[in-house]
C-alpha cells in the first residue's frame, strides 16, 4: 500500500488543517511484566476452554499505524491507515 510524505490533516491543537509531515509508527518497547502479559501467560497455563498456544482464529493482515506530525506546532498524532492490510505502507516522495 503507497501513501505520501506529506498530507493535509486536521490538528487538534491548531484546530485547523495543516500539512503534516508521514512516518511509519514504530511500536516501541513492550513493559516486560505489564498486567495484560501476565494474564495472557496464565490463560495459557490451563484451567479454561483455551487451549494453550493454539489460535482457532488467525488474523488477515495488521494494521498498519502511521506518526503523523503538524509542521507548525509540531504535535504528534496516531493514525490508522486501511483498516487491516497484508501488505507494508510505502511512504511516496
Ligand atoms: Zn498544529
Amino acid at each position: 500500500m503507497k501513501f505520501p510524505k506529506e498530507i493535509n490533516a486536521y490538528c487538534s491543537s491548531c484546530r485547523a488543517h495543516k500539512v503534516h509531515k508521514v512516518k511509519l509508527a514504530s511500536k516501541g518497547r513492550p513493559r516486560t511484566l505489564a498486567k495484560g502479559n501476565r494474564a495472557h501467560q496464565r490463560s495459557l497455563m490451563g484451567h479454561g476452554s483455551k487451549r494453550a498456544g493454539e489460535k482457532t482464529v488467525k488474523k488477515q493482515g495488521k494494521k498498519q499505524k502511521l506518526m503523523l506530525q503538524c509542521s507548525e506546532c509540531k504535535k504528534k498524532q496516531e493514525r490508522v491507515v486501511g483498516g487491516r492490510t497484508t501488505k507494508r505502507i510505502e511512504l511516496q516522495a
